[in-house]
């Protein structure tokens, strides 16, 4: 079985998706070809016509790939559910991804900005935080493997919850954080707004000052 999770930012990875699927099934003519993500979720009806695809899923159907695999009976499957209409953020239940030192922990998806020329908010909808209590028990299981520093990544954190009801911002995430025993290092990435930055720099240093044991709020910003 091969899983091609597609992305769809610009024209170059949707030629590199194709290839990339296309590679998959010529190195292995009998495996089940799943096909993933943003550029299904943005191009379905360009992707249903490429005959090596057998299961055509969108993003809100990620989590149930190895459901479809399961059922699959040779006849191209596909499956696709508006990203728009998705209101709530999708629980993996685990985290992103691991290095020896550090864990990447997705925060939230999506984007309501609609910038001009930006296809991320068509492919991934809506802002959908993700619970802080869901956040800070996959903090503190990393914690446990002695993992020290964590990277906060969604596809637009400064947003995050732009959708919760009771008023709960980026801020009082950081804060919850800061007080996970074994965390020492909180990275916030693609922050891109100047003005936002400098505001929860000022927060997050207030936070320093009045709690000594304030671990460092390290800033990466990706271009
Ligand atoms: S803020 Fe970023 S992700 Fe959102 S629409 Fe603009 S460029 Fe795209």
């Amino acid at each position: 079985m091969y899983i091609v999770n597609t992305c769809t930012v610009t024209s170059i990875s949707d030629r590199k998706s194709r290839q990339m699927l296309r590679r998959a099934k010529q190195k292995n003519k009998d495996s089940i070809l799943v096909v993933v993500g943003c550029y299904v979720q943005v191009a379905k009806a360009e992707l249903e016509k490429i005959e090596e695809i057998d299961i055509l899923l969108g993003n809100n159907e990620k989590n149930d790939i190895l459901e479809y695999v399961k059922k699959f009976k040779k006849e191209k499957e596909i499956k696709l559910t508006d990203v728009m209409t998705q209101k709530e953020y999708l629980e993996f239940g685990t985290t992103t991804y691991t290095e020896k030192t550090r864990a990447v922990i997705k925060i939230q998806d999506g984007c309501d900005r609609f910038c001009t020329y930006c296809i991320i908010p068509y492919a991934r909808g809506r802002v959908r935080s993700r619970k802080i209590d869901e956040i800070i028990n996959e903090i503190k299981e990393i914690a446990k493997l002695n993992i020290k520093e964590v990277v906060l990544t969604g596809i637009h954190i400064a947003s995050y919850g732009k959708d919760f009801a009771d008023g709960t911002k980026l801020i009082d995430l950081l804060e919850e954080i800061n007080k996970v025993e074994g965390i020492e290092r909180i990275r916030l990435r693609f922050i891109r707004t100047k003005n936002y930055r400098r505001r929860i720099f000022k927060k997050a240093f207030h936070f320093r000052k009045s709690m000594p044991s304030f671990p460092s709020i390290i800033a990466k910003w990706m271009q």
